[in-house]
């Protein structure tokens, strides 16, 4: 599954040098390094790639599916109690009871129907995980995220209708496209708001995210090596 990602030696190498280029990042934006953290994107990757990356201190990991991540996380967390794992990528509703219970942050809100079930779910189970909203950026059409214009709105009503703290926002920009108007743009829409965390950046441009604010970065290749399965 994993023949094309890095050796288990590896792996804390690229590790130390993507935190080293953050901190690099930061300083440069004039920024405390400690405000930029690192998301571990762990996507497709086997958990003992995972084990290497906790051993070498990383704590904060990303996963993209509440399927694949329930299949591995809930062991490393019995193992290591102060993981904190973010949701990614889409959350359908019929999966909110199982990504409630397993992730500490759900990067991905983006519709009131999902805000409803989730507010249910953190109500009957006393569990609130932080949310950030996810932002669609490009408006590419078939891309999750709210539009940016309808952000403020949303926001709001997460708040005051279904009564959830919203801490930040987070967007993946088009592929195509230069992505530092996205990160500004996010930025932008944040700093109207009030949010102060902002998830943007990945292994291709998360020092460009760092410039533009990022509290957040999510990288996965960079680390742990090219993926094979699609995501
Ligand atoms: C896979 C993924 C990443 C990490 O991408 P890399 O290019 O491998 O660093 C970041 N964010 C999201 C939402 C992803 O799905």
């Amino acid at each position: 599954m994993s023949a094309e990602s890095h050796s288990a030696a590896e792996i804390p190498e690229r590790l130390r040098q993507v935190k080293e280029e953050i901190v690099l990042a930061a300083e440069a934006a004039g920024r405390k390094p400690s405000t930029a953290e690192l998301v571990a994107v762990t996507k497709t990757m086997p958990a003992a790639a995972i084990e290497d990356a906790i051993e070498a201190g990383q704590r904060i990991f990303g996963e993209n599916r509440v399927q694949e991540a329930q299949a591995k996380w809930p062991a490393l967390k019995a193992l290591h109690s102060d993981l904190e794992l973010h949701l990614i990528g889409p959350l359908q509703t019929n999966k909110v009871k199982e990504a409630v219970a397993l992730f500490d942050v759900i990067e991905t809100l983006d519709r009131p129907k999902l805000a409803r079930a989730l507010a249910e779910e953190m109500k009957r189970t006393g569990k609130r995980p932080r949310l950030f909203v996810q932002v669609n950026t490009g408006e590419e059409p078939q891309k999750a995220g709210i539009a940016p214009e309808e952000t403020a709105d949303f926001v709001t009503l997460c708040r005051d209708t279904f009564g959830l703290a919203i801490d930040g926002l987070m967007c993946i920009p088009p592929l195509d496209e230069e992505p530092s108007m996205h990160f500004a743009l996010l930025a932008k829409l944040a700093k109207e708001i009030g949010l102060d965390e902002l998830s943007m950046g990945m292994s291709g441009d998360f020092e460009k995210a760092i410039a533009f604010g990022a509290t957040y970065v999510r990288v996965g290749t960079a680390i742990f090596g090219t993926r094979v399965l699609l995501d």
